[in-house]
């Protein structure tokens, strides 16, 4: 297993764990870009958003619904954005589909 983030859910990598189900882990983002910047990833691997297929649809409606959930327990009532980087021009470092949810700051438009 060469994924850095199958590694983190696997727990053979450390990090703070900020919501975690059946289908998920959420974790602080170890380089913060926002006073609350936390991760929602799935427990198995898929590499982007563009390699979900058709039978992902339900957990991407859950990544979603989670990162509001992780939104809620870091206490974001006044906004938070969420994130997802896709591919090399769109940001995309690590070759594990995850959310960002950012937070803690106001957020800027349109990003960079
Ligand atoms: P992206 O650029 O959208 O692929 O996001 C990857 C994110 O993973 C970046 O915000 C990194 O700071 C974060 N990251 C990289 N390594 C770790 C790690 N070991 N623990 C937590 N977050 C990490
Ligand atoms: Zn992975």
């Amino acid at each position: 297993m060469s994924c850095l983030f199958c590694k983190i859910v696997a727990g053979s990598i450390p990090s703070t764990a900020v919501y975690q189900d059946d289908l998920c882990y959420a974790f602080a983002d170890i380089h913060p870009r926002a006073p609350v910047h936390v991760l929602v990833a799935p427990r198995g691997h898929i590499a982007s958003l563009s390699d979900a297929d058709d039978g992902h649809r339900p957990l991407l409606g859950h990544l979603l619904w989670a990162a509001a959930e992780v939104a809620r327990v870091k206490g974001l009532a006044k906004g938070y954005r969420v994130v997802i980087n896709n591919g090399d021009e769109g940001g995309q470092t690590v070759d594990h589909i995850h959310l960002h949810v950012l937070g803690g700051r106001p957020m800027t438009w349109p990003p960079g």
